[in-house]
């Protein structure tokens, strides 16, 4: 399985994916925002789309579906809930479904929060591809959680988390669906200021542009995403400031720390 990341330089900085089938030249276009630029892309790696897969309905996650579908004649296949809201969804995935292609195989991760119709695709380490491969959508980024304003649920993004993307293993590669990590990073250290993988990656990826932004496994994130550290005493610590009242449970310093981004 190949992973081709192309950053849209757009201002809400996202990355396009597409996901190739090496044997069979076969690839799955993943949220493709510049329908165009996904085609180009295909045709520079030598594959052809046969499918496009959007992990929920935000405008920016799926704009890109009808001229990919135009040119390609690839189905849309997003999840049961984003049904009626993305134009031309043929079919409504649910946690569970294999998603395959040539020899891709990617499993559905039901994972609401940011939308109530948010998926995440996981790659099992198999005799291809030696570590797990998650492609987190806007659930999981580089040193933060997406976020809940725009018809999303804290609490769910919160269950998500611990039920879904937390038990994962520390290999697991992660492609998220924006490049926020410079700006995620410095609320991470604003909320952790010891925390020295914080302040090294701030260092690394300072001068980097953004499709050049190394790609981080789960086991790096969890050394400064303060939303995979929710048992911090240093973070619960400093929370207290913000909210004296904070409960000593895992989802009250979610909740915080996700009010406190909004405002970042
Ligand atoms: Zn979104």
């Amino acid at each position: 399985m190949q992973v081709i990341r192309r950053f849209m330089n757009n201002p809400l900085r996202n990355f396009n994916y597409l996901i190739g089938c090496e044997e069979t030249r076969q690839a799955i276009a993943l949220d493709p925002l510049d329908g165009e630029q996904m085609l180009q892309l295909a045709a520079e790696y030598g594959y052809d789309i046969k499918l496009i897969v959007n992990t929920h309905e935000h405008h920016d996650h799926i704009e890109g579906n009808p001229v990919v579908k135009a040119a390609t004649g690839a189905p849309v296949w997003a999840h049961q809930s984003a049904m009626g809201k993305i134009p031309q969804q043929a079919r409504g995935l649910v946690a569970g479904d294999w998603v395959e292609l040539g020899t891709i195989r990617l499993q559905v991760l039901y994972t609401p929060g940011h939308t109530p119709g948010h998926l995440c695709l996981l790659a099992p380490a198999s005799q291809y591809d030696p570590v797990p491969i998650l492609f987190s959508g806007d659930t999981l980024f580089n040193a933060a959680a997406g976020n809940c304003r725009n018809g999303g649920n804290v609490d769910e993004m919160y269950d998500t988390f611990v039920s879904q993307l937390m038990p994962l293993p520390d290999e697991t590669i992660l492609y998220p669906g924006h490049d926020y990590m410079k700006t995620n990073l410095a609320f991470a250290l604003n909320r952790e200021p010891a925390n020295r993988m914080a302040e090294y990656w701030t260092d690394q990826v300072q001068a980097l542009e953004p499709d050049d932004m190394p790609v981080m496994t789960l086991g790096q994130e969890r050394q400064y995403n303060p939303f995979l550290r929710l048992h911090e005493v240093r973070i619960r610590e400093q929370l207290l400031q913000d909210f004296p009242q904070l409960g000593q449970a895992d989802r009250d310093v979610f909740r915080a720390l996700r009010q406190l981004r909004d405002q970042w």
